[in-house]
Order: C-alpha cells, then structure tokens, then sequence
C-alpha cells in the first residue's frame, strides 16, 4: 500500500477508535494526527509520510539513550525467551529484580538503599505516598496523613498523583479526588513553613518536589533552595520525597536531580530514563533508615502490590540501558551538551526581540516568549505552541507549556546528542522563532 493511502487510512482509524492521552481531542478530530512515526534511530523519529525530526524532548523526556539500540532489542528478547514474566509477590523472586534493585542502591543518592518496583511514573508517586503514610502508621503516627506538594508541579495522573500536582488544570479536569493534599508556591521555603504551621505537623507525611520541574514548565530551584526545605523537613519530622521522574539517570548532567543540590531525600521516585522509553518501569527508593522501620515494625503483609512490580524483562532492560549510560558517559555528555544548548538558546534570545529567559540544567532547558523584554509582559495569545508547530515543520520536535500564563518552549534531548545535532536544533529553532515574529 502507498505510504499516502495507508497515512489516510490510519489517520480515520485513529480518529474514530484511539482516545490519547493529554491531547486536545477537538484537534485530533479536525486534524488527525500530523506524525504517525514508523522509526526511530539515534536522536531523530521518522514517519509515514517520509519525514524525520529531531526528537528534542526525547519523546516525553524518557528516551536518553536515544531510538532503534539494537542491543536494547537483543536484551530484551534473551530475557523473554528465558523468562517473560514471573511474579515477585510473598516468597518469589527473580536475578532481574534482585540486580536491579541493588544496582540502584549502589547509585542512588544518600542513604536510599532499597526499591518498590512499579512500571512508571503515576504509579511511583502513588506508591511513594502510601508508603509514606503506612511508615507513619507503623511509626504510631497514623494522623500524618497530609502530602504537600508546590504549585507547578507534575507527578503525574494516578489518584494521588493528580491529586499531589500542583498544575491546577489537571486536577479540575475531574474535580477533587483525593483528600489530605495541598500546596505551597513553587520556589518559597516560607511558605512550605506557614504550611505546615497552618495544617499542624503532626498531620502531615510528607513533602514532595521535582528537582527541576519539567511538565510545569522547566523551573529550577532558586539557590539555597533544597537545602532549606531539607531542614524545615527535618524540623518538622516530615519525609522529603523528590520526585525524580524526568530527572534521574543522567538528564540534568550528574546521576540524579538532586545531586546538584547535596540533598538526600527520605524517597525518591524514579521512571521514564531508567529504561529510556524501551520498557514500562518506575520504583520508589527508600533509605535504610526507612526501610529499618518497615522490617522491624511490619507485622502484616504489604499490602501494596502491581502485577508487573519488578518485571523481569524490564528490569533487565533497565539494567542494559544503566550500562549503556556508564560506558558511553552519557551523563558527562549530558553536562557539556546541556552548556552548549543554553548557549544557543541564549544566543536566539540575545537576537529576537520575543524570546527571554533561556535557562537549561544539563539538557533539561526552556526558552519563553514575552511581548516586552523589560516586564516580561507576555502575549494575548501565546507564541509557544505556533513555534512548536514551525519547528515540527522543519524537522524538530519540542513542547509548549502555556499552564499559569507560561509562555514556554520546552526541550530534553536524548542524552546521546553530538555537537553538529545541537547545532541543527538551534538553527531550526531559530528560524521557527523568526517564522512567529
Ligand atoms: N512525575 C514527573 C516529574 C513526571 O514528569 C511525570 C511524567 O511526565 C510523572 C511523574 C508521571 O509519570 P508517568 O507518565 O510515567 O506515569
């Protein structure tokens, strides 16, 4: 069949049969979809209509390692064909899991030494907050119920997850779920304090942030930030929960998020880059401290628990993809590809007349729009989302982020990225930013 006449047929299939996440569907209906991508090799996609794309988000900030890794492929099917799936639960293990979890322990930031296995994000933060709330049971403080969580967040759209994320938007989309949740602003210690003064300590769990936050927007902890909410967690006697979803493995150009910060966190939830999109997994890390609790005081069983809770395939997959990330340094080119992606989006911003506040941690970085330089006055109606469709049209791939009245462009990509890439994603951006001038 003709590549045209299978887009064609594809594109009604897709309209009448396929509901997709976080898309406007009044769009997906009058358009259908614009990519319907057949490949993926290093950091570009290609689809069916011939056309290729740098994937400057590295697809939803989890393909670090970039796309079509044969080994990836390889790894995977050795590890189906000797054991596709087994569960973990009561007395069941298997090597995948067990090498995993204490490969993680190995690199994890702190004292965070043991994993619950999830398969992805939602499910991690979910987790996270239960866990939280049973230590604190087991701990003989079962009124500590409440997670706080900063405006602009992203944890994702499971119950609690939703219900932690501070972008208001995906909350109202179904009205409250979940009680026991509230927020404080995004950048201010002060206000996590008059929180937790407000509410009463002893009512509340714990505290969740993003080291950087992403889907918000890309927003980077001011100075001094972590280690302040830190010891106003500590003061408290409330667990820090980071949430290193986008963060983790490499993105930000050192292990983890938070390692910018020389914080250690009571848990951590992770995702996204622990496999590089090649399998669905998440897990919460807890510390040693943690976890001491929980084999000391537990009586029951754990009532927490997902089919696919440390699946073996993808565990093994994680595995391949930490190796991979070590051996070809990846975090290092993290680090210096991040510096030369900030020093484009400077340089566009230095050019244009409406782009403003270049700001990048390794390669997790943003570029706003605003009207007047000086007041970073902003648009009517926002520029970011006509850039992105301009850069799709000369073959790079970014988000907009228009929540709060944000005017943003968003980009993470793969982690593999080189020199002449970078340079071909600033001169498309650049040229997509003269397009809406
Ligand atoms: N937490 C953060 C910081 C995220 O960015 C995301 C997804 O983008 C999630 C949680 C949710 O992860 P998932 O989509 O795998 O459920």
């Amino acid at each position: 069949m003709n590549s045209e006449v299978l887009y064609r047929e594809l594109s009604e299939l897709d309209k009448k049969h396929f509901l997709h996440p976080t898309t406007s569907i009044k769009q997906q209906q009058e358009n259908g979809p614009d990519f319907i991508f057949t490949h993926g090799k290093g950091v570009r996609l290609f689809d069916l209509k011939g056309r290729s794309a740098i994937d400057g988000l590295s697809s939803l900030w989890n393909v670090n390692i970039g796309h079509g890794r044969e080994e990836m492929a390889r790894t995977a099917y050795e590890q189906m064909k000797t054991l596709a799936y087994s569960s973990c639960f009561a007395t069941y293990s298997h090597e995948p899991a067990i090498r995993l979890a204490a490969k993680l322990a190995d690199i994890a930031p702190g004292n965070l030494s043991a994993v619950f296995f999830t398969s992805g994000g939602s499910e991690s933060n979910d987790t996270a907050y239960k866990l939280a709330r049973h230590y604190w049971i087991l701990k003989g403080e079962p009124e500590r119920k409440k997670i706080i969580s900063r405006t602009k967040s992203y944890h994702g759209v499971a119950l609690g997850a939703t219900s932690a994320t501070g972008l208001k938007p995906f909350r109202d989309f179904t009205g409250s779920l979940a009680p026991d949740f509230c927020y404080v602003d995004h950048f201010s210690p002060a206000d996590l304090r008059n929180k937790i003064e407000e509410e009463g300590p002893e009512t509340v769990a714990a505290f969740i942030a993003e080291p950087v936050q992403g889907a918000g927007g890309l927003h980077l902890g001011p100075e001094g930030y972590f280690k302040e909410i830190r010891s106003i967690c500590d003061e408290y006697g409330i667990l820090l929960i980071t949430d290193e979803v986008i963060t983790a493995f490499g993105r930000t150009g050192s292990y983890f998020g938070i390692d910018h910060y020389s914080v250690e966190p009571d848990m951590m939830c992770f995702a996204k880059g622990i496999t590089s999109g090649y399998a669905q997994l998440g897990g919460v890390m807890l510390t040693e401290e943690l976890h001491r609790v929980f084999i000391d005081r537990s009586e029951g069983t754990l009532l927490h628990g997902y089919t696919y809770s440390g699946h073996p395939m993808a565990c093994t997959v994680a595995l391949k993809n930490l190796e991979i990330v070590e051996s070809e340094g990846l975090i290092e080119n993290a680090r210096k590809m991040g510096e030369e992606m900030l020093k484009g989006f400077r340089s566009i911003e230095a050019e244009s007349g409406i782009a403003a506040n270049a700001r990048a941690l390794g390669l997790m970085g943003a570029l706003e729009f605003v009207k007047n330089k000086e007041t970073n006055e902003r648009f009517q109606s926002p520029l970011a989302p006509k850039v992105v469709a301009e850069a799709a049209k000369r073959g790079l791939i970014c988000r907009s982020v228009v929540f709060d009245q944000q005017d943003t462009l968003v980009f993470a990509p793969p982690l593999i990225m080189s020199r002449e890439e970078m340079s071909e994603l600033h001169s498309i951006l650049e040229d997509a930013v003269k397009a809406v001038e």
